[in-house]
């Protein structure tokens, strides 16, 4: 984060607050809902609330939202906490409490009780058909129902029944008793608990009641001490009522902030949308590297880093907008640049034998990463016979032609300078082999300025060249903007968004690779190994191209 970098609207109000002596120290917290895995949007939710924390001084509170039994799992609570941990990798922070709605399932139940005993909740037993049509419209007040008078006798019953399980689903509600006319309609007597028989994934059967988000949101913050509490957008109109109950229960003054949620090209960010793509095998899993979740993204070989620049260059804005999925892989190759080690890997190979070539096997250097003086270099055999790339050689080429072709001489990167003398073919006219004479006082690093040479291409050793599949990845739908393109948004995925290579050959130092590393293949792109890669078969995810293809390929 550059010094200069103007502050977001968020650090302004911090600044303002920490100024005025409102707040001695600030307190964020980051609310995921354990209902699926994170996505590049929660990421950027977490860089924010943990990056405001970490700048002033302050803290942030991990709170798991789990207040629907139904649709939670441990599972997510495990992959959210490995995310989170992943995402803020070296930056020396992280949340300061483990939290769960569900441990103030108590509390929450007491401040219900409060609002009754104030007059100020009722227990329903409108069906939740009733309740919508009792509710008007933006245009049109509401009306008031008989249950809305009840005593707070009655409504302490009733509610202590509810909780002690007499009731189904859905026969009794609790409801606020706000203004039935209010021009927010979430203030038209929101419902604050339900009933749900259903088993929750921490407090076991121990609740047939569950409040409702409204009701927990801004309490759990409460309770405790948020300072500033950041959501999306579409929580605006939630906020008076989450001041609301703050007001009514007279407990610390957590307040609201939003800011737009990101968007981004090309992709969805809807958990509920994500786990149909894993449920119906449009991807195999969460962490499928085309999921724009931040498993998918780790196991693509994007790195933390790489992520949080990405959500620091978008900065926090104050109305929706889309965001190009290029910027992103802008970002990753500009770390990965920095970062990944140099590997030569073919991928659809043509045999080369340099006929004049009689020094058996021998060990040349390679640099490991230009961009790092630090990089050093490894050890990279070279013979007799080595691969090159089909589409490097071209029997009649064109005069601007750089690479190999019938009398011309190329560079072999870190290696010598060849020259294609002749091309053997099959019976069928396929080119099977090429025939190269090298010049022997040309090997990279010596001085060959009377040769003219224009191409370096990448090459691998036959005899010790390592087996390995590819992946390739590319977006994942077709259109630019999945979310308000027409009808079913599975109709848009981009069917070729994944190509795999069964087996291309790469230099013998991969077959040490390890999951944290990251390689470029030079002019292939950046690559790492897969998590289902094993010793017996090697498998590696393109991360990203080296340059941004997309544009030219489809607009
Ligand atoms: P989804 O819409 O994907 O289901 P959600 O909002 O229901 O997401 P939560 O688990 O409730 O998911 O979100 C945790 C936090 O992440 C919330 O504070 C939420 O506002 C924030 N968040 C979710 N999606 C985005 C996004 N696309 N951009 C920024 N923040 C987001
Ligand atoms: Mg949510």
């Amino acid at each position: 984060m550059s010094e200069e970098k103007s502050l977001n609207f968020i650090e302004e109000i911090v600044e303002a607050d920490l100024a005025s002596g409102k707040h001695q120290s600030i307190l964020t917290r980051f609310p995921p809902e354990p209902n699926g895995y994170l996505h590049i949007g929660h990421a950027k939710s977490i860089c924010l609330n943990f990056g405001v924390a970490k700048k002033y001084g302050g803290a942030t509170n991990l709170r798991f939202d789990d207040t629907n039994p139904v649709t939670e799992d441990t599972e997510y609570v495990d992959s959210i906490k490995e995310d989170i941990k992943w995402l803020l990798e070296g930056t020396g922070h992280g949340w300061k409490q483990e939290l769960y709605a569900s441990d103030y399932f108590e509390q929450l139940y007491g401040f219900a009780l409060d609002l009754i005993n104030m007059g100020l909740a009722y227990v329903d037993d409108s069906t939740s058909e009733e309740i919508a049509a009792q509710k008007g419209t933006p245009t049109q007040p509401g009306v008031n129902n008989v249950y809305r008078d009840r005593t707070v006798e009655e409504n302490l019953q009733l509610f202590s029944d509810m909780r002690a399980g007499k009731y189904k689903d859905g026969e009794k509600v609790l409801r606020a008793k706000i203004d039935m006319a209010s021009t927010n309609m979430l203030l038209r007597d929101p419902i604050i608990y339900r009933i749900k028989h259903a088993h929750h994934h921490r407090t076991g059967d121990v609740w047939c009641i569950y409040p409702m988000y409204d009701f927990a949101h801004g309490q759990s913050d409460s309770i405790e001490k948020i300072t500033h509490s950041i959501c999306t957008l579409e929580f605006i109109p939630h906020r008076p009522m989450y001041d609301w109950c703050i007001e009514q229960l007279g407990i610390y003054p957590s307040k609201q902030y939003e800011f737009a949620r990101l968007n981004m090209t090309y992709t969805v960010m809807s958990k509920r949308k994500l786990l149909q793509l894993v449920n119906e095998g449009h991807v195999s899993s969460w962490d499928d590297p085309r999921m724009p979740t931040i498993s998918g993204m780790r196991r693509r070989g994007f790195t933390p880093d790489s992520l949080r620049e990405f959500c620091d260059k978008i900065g926090i804005a104050k109305r929706e907008n889309l965001i190009d999925f290029s910027l992103l892989e802008f970002c990753v190759r500009e770390h990965l640049n920095k970062i990944a080690q140099r590997r030569m890997v073919v991928f659809d190979p043509l045999k080369v034998v340099i006929t004049n070539y009689e020094l058996g096997e021998e060990l040349l250097l390679s640099e490991n990463n230009p961009e790092d003086e630090n990089g050093g270099e490894r050890e990279v055999p070279f013979s007799k016979e080595i691969y090159i790339e089909r589409d490097d050689f071209m029997e009649v080429a064109p005069k601007k032609y750089f690479r190999l072709a019938p009398g011309q001489m190329v560079r072999l990167k870190s290696a010598y300078i060849i020259q294609c003398d002749e091309v053997l073919k099959d019976a069928e006219g396929n080119i099977t082999q090429l025939n190269c004479s090298y010049i022997p006082n040309s090997k990279s690093g010596s001085d060959t300025s009377g040769i003219n040479v224009k191409g370096t291409l990448h090459w691998v050793n036959v005899a010790t060249a390592v087996p390995m599949e590819v992946r390739l990845y590319d977006r994942l739908f077709t259109e630019e903007n999945v979310g308000a393109a027409e009808g079913d948004f599975k109709e848009y995925i981009n069917k070729d968004s994944l190509q795999i290579l069964p087996v291309a050959y790469a230099e013998p130092s991969l077959a040490e690779a390890t999951l944290n590393e990251r390689h470029q293949f030079i002019r292939k792109g950046y690559f790492c190994l897969d998590k289902e890669s094993t010793k017996e078969k090697l498998v590696f995810n393109r991360t990203v191209t080296l340059k941004d293809t997309w544009a030219k390929v489809n607009r």
